[in-house]
């Protein structure tokens, strides 16, 4: 397959290096990432600014570009600028860290499987569940497995995949569950600090956490060491409101 690799971390991120690897040997792969970290940008795009692009020399080991922009930019200068051809898949990650629950709107990660998705090209986002020591090696043939299995999982168009990979030796993995998004969350907490002038600035830091139990849902289960795989929409309508709206009707103001 054609692949298209990205990710939030950069284009120096360890689990962007591990997806290459497993990935390089069976597909034609093309890599374009982002110059610097671009963690929780979620789908922001860069208006205000040019966007500048820098090939990717041999010492990288990556065929591709480094681009000074977000993930979704990416993705959409990749497709219509910078590659010969559309992708046959656009991959994303191996994030360091999870990406589950209502954190999938925060994330780069993710963003870029969805801006696949909004072009009508398959997307699928890889994260790893742990911020610190990560080995995304198990992560990365996990990445190579679901790839290679891509075509045959029958992926409608405008819809991606959200894969998290537990960060666990490889035996402690339970299995692979396909799983709808729970409602684990980054509960926020701001450091409060001083500046060298006397000035109060914040530092936001957090730790995702949710109910558990449910192994229907992404959070749950890859704490109790399951491979998550999510189909995501990028439709947020509530389509129950939405019908109940349309029974109450609305006049316009007299
Ligand atoms: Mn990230």
């Amino acid at each position: 397959m054609r692949l298209l690799l990205t990710n939030d971390d950069g284009v120096y991120a360890p689990g962007l290096s591990a997806l290459h690897a497993a990935l390089a040997p069976l597909h034609e792969v093309i890599v374009v990432a982002p110059e610097t970290e671009q963690s929780a940008v979620g789908h922001a795009i860069t208006l205000a600014d040019p966007i500048r692009v820098r090939r990717l020399g041999p010492r990288t080991g990556f065929d591709g570009w480094a681009v000074t922009g977000t993930p979704a930019d990416c993705v959409k200068l990749a497709v219509s600028e910078l590659l010969p051809q559309a992708p046959e898949l656009v991959v994303s990650g191996i994030n360091l860290g999870a990406n589950v629950g209502v954190n999938l709107l925060y994330s780069g990660t993710v963003s870029a499987a969805t801006e696949a998705a909004i072009l009508g090209l398959p997307g699928v986002a890889f994260s790893l569940g742990t911020l610190k020591d990560p080995d995304f090696t198990y992560a990365a043939r996990v990445a190579a497995h679901l790839v290679g299995l891509h075509p045959s999982l029958g992926m409608p168009s405008h819809v991606s995949l959200n894969v998290n990979v537990p960060a666990l030796p490889a035996h402690k993995i339970k299995g692979i569950r396909f799983t709808r998004q729970s409602n684990a969350r980054l509960v926020e907490r701001f450091l409060r600090r001083s500046d060298p002038r006397g000035h109060i600035y914040y530092w936001q830091a957090g730790e995702t956490m949710g109910t558990e139990g449910d192994l229907e849902t992404d959070y749950p289960a890859l704490r109790a060491g399951y491979v998550t795989v999510t189909p995501v929409r990028h439709d947020l309508t509530h389509e129950d409101m939405l019908a109940q709206l349309g029974v109450l009707g609305l006049d316009l103001p007299a």
